[in-house]
């Protein structure tokens, strides 16, 4: 078997063990075997690619591409293991960044280094893929970058309103394909600056005019874009893994996308378009929605030990406060007691989707008692107590009850139908999008202010406390 034979069984070897880590990683129960497929399918891609390449590669290019891989392995390693889940979000399009960056590197590398076999229509369709390449690219890169300051707080979350932005995206696209044309028609290096300075400034000014509330989908949609720049540099490389791997990124992300849009109640083709959720916040925060009322972590143990049934929705403070651990304890030692105890997971709690599955998977919460929004929000009515654990716009009522609310329209978890609401969180401080939550000034709704693992611990000394001495006085009576 020749080399390059060999690399392409390799190849669908490596493009099916993608399918199937994607296929593993949409469910919770398969995550971890996903995981496993993803990594197995990278090794064999990496191998037979540099298998590949060492036919026409010189000892040292290849000890510096080993030298490279090390590096960059050893820094994704390092970086992995460091980050906070909390982190994860800045992380992932810190990557997207790069992704980007590189597939428009690729680009520029097909202008500089053309095969001089290459003539006639084959080197103009040569010219578009470079030209796609770099745009793709450069807008993915930018934009990346934009939403990696908007999430780690660098920049502010606000939209940024332009006058007459769509028109300017509109025209960025336009430009694009008249100067795709006149590239291909006469390859110049001037163009190529033009488009590639165009497709920057594209990049920063989509996600720049998306408003905080929506980076949920905005990250996903980074995703689906890294994922074309790399099927843009697999044509140019005439490597048909990365363009079987960036075709399988870009349309898992832009589905993922659309499911989100879905959940969050926005027009997917807005999202494309950049410049969505950006409006203006006229539900005032300062508006007078009455006063809260507190609750104590011992009285909160109280309503539990009475509760026939209680549904947990954690959210963005749970993974801040690290109170999975805990909260996987009480559920258990509710259920212990013969008390219903469920999750509701809304598809945006927290900063990552996905994101409260993982620490709840993390800390052993059996998967069946974990259910979606969809699954579970007619049975808020019939439930004793919510416990709402960091979560903030996700359970705010303003989305179906306020029309002018900046998050009008978003489906979230109904949780003020239940009989009891306990809210843990440190202050009165608004969630994520902005906006003041009427769900903290509900008649059934109590405050539990404090760090959520400190409350939770507190909650599960106090119900230990009080069955303390019922399992002394059984010892008393035996
Ligand atoms: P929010 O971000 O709306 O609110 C989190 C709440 O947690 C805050 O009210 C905060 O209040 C509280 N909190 C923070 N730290 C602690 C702590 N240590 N202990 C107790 N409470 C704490 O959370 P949600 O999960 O409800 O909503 C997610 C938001 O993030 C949505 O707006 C979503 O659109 C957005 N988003 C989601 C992404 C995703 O993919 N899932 C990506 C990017 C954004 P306080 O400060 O008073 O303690």
């Amino acid at each position: 078997m020749t080399t390059t034979t060999a690399a392409q069984a390799a190849y669908v070897v490596a493009s099916l063990l993608f399918i199937l880590s994607l296929a593993g990683l949409s469910q919770h129960r398969t995550s971890r075997s996903g995981v496993v497929w993803g990594i197995a399918g990278m090794v064999i891609a990496l191998a037979a690619t540099i298998g590949l390449a060492s036919r026409s590669i010189t000892a040292t290019g290849l000890v510096l591409i080993a030298v490279a891989t090390a590096v960059g392995a050893g820094i994704g390693l390092w970086r992995a293991r460091v980050v906070e889940m909390t982190g994860m979000p800045e992380l992932i399009a810190v990557m997207h960044s790069f992704v980007g960056l590189a597939a428009a590197l690729v680009g520029w590398n097909g202008y500089l280094d053309v095969d001089a076999e290459l003539t006639g229509s084959l080197l103009r369709i040569h010219h578009a893929e470079v030209f796609l390449g770099v745009f793709i690219g450069a807008v993915t890169f930018t934009g990346s970058v934009v939403a990696y300051l908007k999430l780690a707080a660098r920049i502010k979350s606000r939209p940024l309103m332009l006058p007459g932005r769509h028109a300017l995206n509109l025209g960025a696209l336009a430009a694009f394909a008249v100067l795709t044309v006149a590239f291909v028609a006469r390859p110049h290096m001037g163009l190529l600056i033009a488009v590639t300075v165009l497709a920057l400034a594209l990049g920063a000014h989509l996600v720049a005019s998306i408003g905080g509330g929506d980076m949920p989908v905005v990250v996903s949609m980074l995703n689906s874009y890294s994922g074309w720049a790399a099927a843009a540099s697999g044509f140019l490389l005439a490597n048909n893994l990365l363009i079987v791997t960036g075709a399988l990124v870009g349309s898992s992300g832009a589905y993922l996308s659309y499911i989100m849009c879905k959940a969050m109640n926005r027009s997917f083709l807005s999202v494309i378009a950049g410049g969505f959720g950006g409006r203006p916040v006229t539900s005032g925060d300062d508006r007078d929605h009455g006063e809260h009322q507190e609750i104590s972590a011992e009285d909160t143990a109280e309503l539990l030990r009475d509760a026939s049934s209680v549904i947990i929705t954690p959210g963005y403070g749970m993974a801040v406060a690290q109170a999975q651990y805990p909260v996987a304890e009480l559920a258990r030692g509710l259920r212990d007691r013969g008390i219903e105890v469920r999750f509701g997971i809304h598809p945006v709690a927290g900063r990552l989707p996905g994101h409260m599955n993982v620490l709840l998977a993390e800390a052993n919460v059996p998967y069946d008692i974990v259910l979606d929004m969809d699954e579970i929000n007619d049975d808020f009515a019939a439930t004793s107590v919510v416990l709402v654990i960091g979560a903030n716009d996700t359970v705010n009522p303003a989305a179906t009850d306020d029309p002018a609310s900046p998050i009008a329209g978003m489906p979230v978890l109904h949780v003020w139908e239940a009989a009891h609401v306990v809210v843990f969180k440190r202050s009165m401080a608004v969630g994520y999008a902005g906006v003041q939550n009427p769900l903290f000034f509900r008649e059934n709704s109590r405050m539990l202010f404090g760090d959520a693992k400190q409350r939770v611990e507190d909650i599960l000394r106090s119900l230990d406390a009080t069955d303390a001495p019922a399992v002394a006085m059984v010892g008393t009576a035996n």
